[in-house]
């Protein structure tokens, strides 16, 4: 069995929830095992039965209103029963902040091998393959696993395109919550930051940097972000400086992000920032210097004052969508 576990967000499957079953599916498929699911009660019914257009056999529900909010003692010790009792060959989590506390977590109380923010992972002759980004993305790293299972990996968010699997009907399982272990617990996550849009989620990421000037300044990439559909993002040097939440940070310190369309206003493209949004299906970059390195990477490069281009593309935007 491979074991997938299944993050939800304000009652809702998150989009890596998908990410992983397709993957497992396809792993599933070579080593003929199914596929079971983790969820938290947290996603409403027919939510989390969507799970059945990506080929998972069994969902494990867990409903306690306690484990709305992530806690990784708590959580390890529901997963650790439900491993000990399944036998799973394979953990797959996403590599989210939820994944890369829970999948080390886990493989050291297993004793087992860990693979943590893989791009791919594949069987190939009976081997398992994974494909890891390392030194700041330069490099890709192919790895072979080996070892006892349950072998434990976390998926890099959007690093799987979902396709519809296999068509399943799921066997509903509710687990057994009790003896909930609270040493490490989120007693809360603030209003401001649940309201807007996760940039690793986002299709559309509209980023500012130190060429913002200031914190006020950010209004005209929300007034973008907006008509986009998109996200807010940011470069260190503006968090840094208190502009913006570190939850918005795109590079190495920060999130990893592969929207389709990827906007970087009055950044200037350090490798720490590329890194982390170099995977950006279309990058679009605003800036007054013509040297500056985004344009390196960018598909479209608008050399020009952000003051200027921001509210007119936003006006422009808004007449044809
Ligand atoms: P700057 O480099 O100062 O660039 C500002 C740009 O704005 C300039 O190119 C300028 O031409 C342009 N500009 C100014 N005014 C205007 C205007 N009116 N119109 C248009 N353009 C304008 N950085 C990250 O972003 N994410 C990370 O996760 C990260 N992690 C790091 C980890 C380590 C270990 C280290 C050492 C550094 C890290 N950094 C990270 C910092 C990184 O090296 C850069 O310092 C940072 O990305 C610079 O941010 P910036 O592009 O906003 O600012």
């Amino acid at each position: 069995m491979i074991l997938i576990f299944c993050e939800t967000k304000d009652g809702k499957l998150k989009k890596s929830a998908y990410e992983l079953s397709c993957l497992a599916y396809r792993l599933g498929k070579e080593l003929k095992e199914e596929v079971s699911a983790w969820v938290i009660s947290g996603a409403e019914g027919e939510d989390f039965f969507y799970l059945k257009n990506f080929g998972v056999s069994e969902i494990y529900l867990y409903e306690d209103k306690n484990l709305l909010n992530f806690s990784l003692t708590a959580y390890a010790k529901l997963l650790s029963s439900l491993i000990d009792e399944k036998k799973p060959s394979l953990v797959l989590f996403s590599h989210s902040s939820q994944g890369r506390d829970l999948a080390p977590y886990l493989s050291a109380r297993y004793s087992s091998p860990c693979l943590t923010d893989i791009v791919s992972l594949e069987i190939k002759e009976g081997k398992i393959l994974a494909k890891k980004p390392i030194f700041a993305g330069k490099v890709n790293q192919d790895l072979e696993i080996t070892g006892k299972s349950p072998l434990f990996f976390s998926i890099r968010p959007k690093a799987i395109t979902i396709t519809e699997c296999a068509k399943t009907e799921p066997r509903i399982v509710p687990m057994p919550v009790s003896e909930l272990d609270f040493r490490i617990k989120v007693r809360e996550i603030l209003a401001e930051v649940r309201s807007l849009i996760d940039v690793t989620e986002a299709e559309v990421i509209v980023s500012g940097g130190r060429g913002m000037k200031g914190p006020e300044n950010f209004v005209l990439l929300e007034e973008l972000a907006q008509v986009l559909k998109g996200a807010v993002g940011a470069s260190r040097a503006a968090v840094d400086a208190g502009w913006r939440d570190h939850s918005a940070q795109v590079g190495q310190t920060g999130k990893t992000v592969a929207p389709t369309l990827y906007i970087a206003c009055g950044i200037s493209g350090a490798i720490q920032h590329l890194v982390g949004m170099i995977n950006s299906k279309v990058i679009v970059a605003i800036n007054k210097d013509p040297e500056a390195n985004i344009f390196k990477v960018c598909d479209y490069g608008i050399v020009g004052d952000l003051f200027t281009i921001v509210p007119l593309l936003t006006e422009e935007l808004k007449k044809v969508l």
